[in-house]
């Protein structure tokens, strides 16, 4: 929950809530988990109540929203962040090149510490959450979830609670084919059997942009088709389900972005190098931004590596298919020797 994120693929992160249930071999090792537990803030689990955040934290959105003007990127060195208050306009704050800056979106990642379509969270949370959505059209809200599955039926709900709300207008807009310009929807999968099982749930959800996260990244992933095919060919070839709205058979129903990165943490799971080179290539084939976000704990060996680092105890005996353990830090995020830090171009 703040105005800045150490996470590479958002401007600031928001919790409207915190708590969650494990449902996928991606949530072993939950840094939310650990992170909320840690200040014995939060209870996990099926049948745990969630705990919902502060009055004043609900606020933030509404804060950037009236901030939006200031909200900028640099053209020469990448920086985004709102210009400081008395600085002079265009001129960027991180490099300080003149006339770099240009107006941007705050993107939001929403629930860090959560999952924006539990169906364990009591629904006016989730009506209070779309309303702020709606709110805040100068915001881009990155809604990520293991749950791409519930989307219709949780919209439903809201719909359902609160029909002649704004939440339960923008529900039915967007159950109706019709969804918020200013939502980018993602799907978390890890492997190839929840890409299969996923993507095309994904795809047939209306947004305005689609993004998978491949986080932690445990296997090899193929999305072929997903990346390149036009609705009819997807639909054709069996991967969009016939229950799809209509509207999501107009235009692109492609994947718009993919990001991917190994597991940090104490009990992180190695990446193969192959699987990120793989997803790289597979993008840059099909004209798909890619973001590799970090290797996580694991790093693949390199005979370059700094020699105090290679005799460090944490390399000690634990080389494993060609990775080394060398912590988050030092591993850092070139695949190749290369920052890959593509991102939707669907707004700057
Ligand atoms: S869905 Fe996300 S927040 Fe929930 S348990 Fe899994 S990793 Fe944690």
């Amino acid at each position: 929950m703040s105005d800045q994120t150490n996470i590479e693929w958002a401007d600031s992160t928001f919790n409207p809530w915190m708590g969650c249930t494990k449902v996928s071999p991606a949530c072993d090792h939950c840094y939310a988990e650990r992170d909320t537990k840690r200040f014995g803030r939060v209870e996990w689990g099926a049948g745990k109540p969630r705990v919902r955040t502060s009055a004043a934290n609900w606020k933030l959105p509404e804060r950037w929203e009236k901030q939006a003007f200031w909200f900028r990127s640099c053209s020469h060195c990448g920086w985004r962040g709102e210009l400081p208050s008395g600085g002079a306009c265009g001129v960027c704050p991180r490099c300080g090149w003149a006339a770099a800056t240009n107006p941007s979106r705050r993107r939001v990642f929403c629930a860090s510490l959560a999952d924006w379509l539990d169906n364990e969270v009591p629904i006016e949370w989730l009506v209070d959450l779309l309303d702020l959505i709606r709110r805040t059209p100068n915001l881009d809200w990155l809604l990520l979830t293991k749950r791409i599955g519930i989307w219709r039926g949780r919209l439903q709900s809201v719909l359902d609670f609160r029909p002649g709300s704004g939440a339960g207008a923008l529900a039915f807009n967007w159950l109706d084919g019709r969804p918020p310009a200013n939502v980018w929807l993602g799907a978390t999968v890890i492997n190839q059997a929840e890409a299969d099982r996923d993507v095309p749930k994904l795809l047939a959800v209306p947004a305005r942009v689609r993004f998978l996260s491949i986080e932690p990244m445990l296997g090899d992933i193929r999305l072929g088709s997903w990346l390149q095919l036009s609705p009819s060919a997807a639909f054709l070839a069996g991967k969009v389900t016939q229950e799809m709205p209509a509207w999501t058979r107009i235009g692109s129903t492609r994947l718009d972005w993919i990001i991917a990165g190994g597991e940090s943490g104490p009990h992180a799971r190695p990446m193969h190098p192959d699987w990120g080179r793989s997803l790289r290539d597979q993008c840059a084939a099909a004209g798909v931004p890619f973001l590799f976000k970090q290797w996580g704990e694991w790093a693949p060996v390199d005979p370059c590596m700094p020699s105090e680092l290679q005799e460090s105890e944490e390399l000690a005996g634990k080389l494993v298919d060609g990775m080394h353990r060398v912590g988050k830090k030092a591993a850092g995020r070139k695949l190749d020797g290369r920052t890959h830090d593509g991102s939707s171009a669907a707004q700057p």
